[in-house]
C-alpha cells in the first residue's frame, strides 16, 4: 500500500507518523511545499486553547482538544519535546462569556473569584469582571516539529519538498491513499472556498520572569512564554493574506501586552512573525473516494493546531484503518 500525506506542518507530520507507526510495512511519504521551521506552526503561540475554530461542533473539540491535552502531558512528562506546563489565565472585561464543555476536561479549571479578579485589576491595570484559569501546555512548536520528524526519518518515512495543484495531480497517480493536510493549501488543491487565512501577527521576546500564559478575551491582546523565548500577540484578522509586518499591528501589540506586564518593555526582541491560521468554518476531517481513490482531509484548524493534532490525527488513522480493512475484505 502507498500512502501519500500532503502538507509537512503539525497536523500532516502527525498523520504520516500515526499511520506509520501503525503500519510500518506500508509506503508512507510525506510531501510538503514547506517544512519547520518554515511552516504556519512555527511561529505559532504554541498554547494548548481552543482559538478560531468556527463552528466545529464542541464534542469534536472537546474529543479531539482533550486527546491532544493527554498527549502533551504524556510527552511532557518524557521530555525533550519542548514542552512546558503552566497556568493560563483568561480575562474578560465584560461578563457574558460562558464555560465550554472542555473545560470539564482540562486540570485546574476554575473561574476567578472576587478577590482573585481584585488581585489581578491591580497588577495589570485593566479592568476585568471576570476570568478563568486552568493548567495547560505551551509547546516551543520548531522543537516539537523536529522531534516527529526525527521519528518519521528513524521509521523510513519518505520526507519530499514539492507542491501539488490538486488532489488528481499527475505526481498522485502512484498512490492508492491520499491524505490531505494542506492547511491554507487546501483552498487551491480541493478546491475548498471554506478555507481562508485568520493574519495572526506576533512579537517573539526574551521575557525569561514571565512564567504563566495571559490572554485579554476581548483586546485580543495576549502573553505565551514558552521554553526559550515568549511570545506576545496578536490579531487575528479574517481574510487578510498580507504576511508582511504591519507597524499598526506592532504598535497594537506592544501597547497591549506592556500594560498587562509593564516589565515586558524591556524585553530584547527577537523576531517579528506573521502567519495565516488556516481557518474554515468548520475543521475538516472526513474521507471522500474521487476516481475510486480514497482521500482523507484534515486541514482548517485555524487558530487550534496545536491544540487538536493529535486528536485529528487519531480521526484520520480511524478512518484509513477502516479502508483498509475494507480492501483486505474485498481481496479475499
Ligand atoms: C500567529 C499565530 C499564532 C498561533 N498560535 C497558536 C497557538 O497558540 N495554539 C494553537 O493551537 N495554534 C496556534 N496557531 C495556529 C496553528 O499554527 C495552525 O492551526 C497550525 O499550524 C495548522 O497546522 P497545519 O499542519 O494544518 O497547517 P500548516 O502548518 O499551515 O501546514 C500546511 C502544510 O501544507 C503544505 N502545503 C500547502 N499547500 C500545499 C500544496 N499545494 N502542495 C504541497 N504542500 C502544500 C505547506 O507547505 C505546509 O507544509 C497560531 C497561528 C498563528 C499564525
Amino acid at each position: 500500500m502507498k500512502v501519500i500525506v500532503l502538507g509537512a506542518g503539525i497536523n500532516g507530520t502527525t498523520c504520516a507518523l500515526k499511520i506509520k507507526e501503525k503500519y510500518p510495512d506500508y509506503d508512507v511519504t510525506l510531501l510538503g511545499a514547506q517544512f519547520s521551521p518554515n511552516t504556519t506552526g512555527d511561529g505559532s503561540g504554541g498554547l494548548w486553547y481552543p482559538y478560531f475554530c468556527g463552528k466545529t461542533p464542541e464534542a469534536l473539540i472537546r474529543k479531539w482538544g482533550i486527546e491532544t491535552y493527554g498527549q502533551l502531558l504524556y510527552l511532557w512528562r518524557q521530555g525533550g519535546y519542548g514542552i512546558s506546563l503552566q497556568p493560563v489565565y483568561a480575562m474578560y472585561r465584560d461578563g457574558t462569556h460562558s464555560a465550554p464543555e472542555w473545560t470539564n476536561h482540562v486540570f485546574g479549571y476554575v473561574e476567578l473569584d472576587s478577590k482573585q479578579l481584585e488581585y489581578f485589576n491591580k497588577l495589570f491595570s485593566v479592568q476585568y469582571v471576570a476570568g478563568n484559569t486552568f493548567n495547560t501546555f505551551v509547546v516551543n512548536p520548531s522543537t516539537l516539529l523536529k522531534r516527529l520528524e526525527q521519528q518519521l526519518d528513524e521509521l523510513k518515512v519518505t520526507r519530499k519538498q514539492g507542491s501539488v495543484k490538486s488532489l488528481t495531480d499527475s505526481m498522485l497517480r502512484h498512490y492508492d491513499v491520499i491524505i490531505n493536510c494542506t492547511g491554507l493549501g487546501a483552498r487551491e488543491v480541493v478546491p475548498d472556498d471554506k478555507v481562508h487565512p485568520i493574519r495572526g501577527q506576533i512579537l517573539k521576546v526574551d521575557a525569561p520572569w514571565v512564567f504563566y500564559t495571559i490572554q485579554d478575551k476581548c483586546s485580543g491582546h495576549y502573553i505565551i512564554p514558552n521554553d526559550t523565548f515568549c511570545v506576545l500577540g496578536g490579531t487575528g484578522q479574517a481574510n487578510n493574506y498580507s504576511t508582511e509586518v504591519n507597524n499598526d499591528d506592532t504598535d497594537f501589540i506592544e501597547r497591549g501586552c506592556h500594560n498587562l506586564i509593564p516589565s515586558l518593555k524591556t524585553a530584547n526582541i527577537q523576531k517579528y512573525f506573521v502567519g495565516l491560521r488556516p481557518a474554515r468554518d468548520e475543521v475538516r476531517a472526513e474521507a471522500e473516494r474521487i476516481n475510486g481513490k480514497l482521500y482523507i482531509h484534515n486541514y482548517g484548524h485555524g487558530g487550534s493546531g496545536f491544540t487538536l493534532f493529535w486528536g485529528c490525527g487519531s480521526t484520520v488513522l480511524e478512518l484509513f484503518e477502516k479502508h483498509v480493512a475494507i480492501n483486505n475484505t474485498s481481496k479475499l
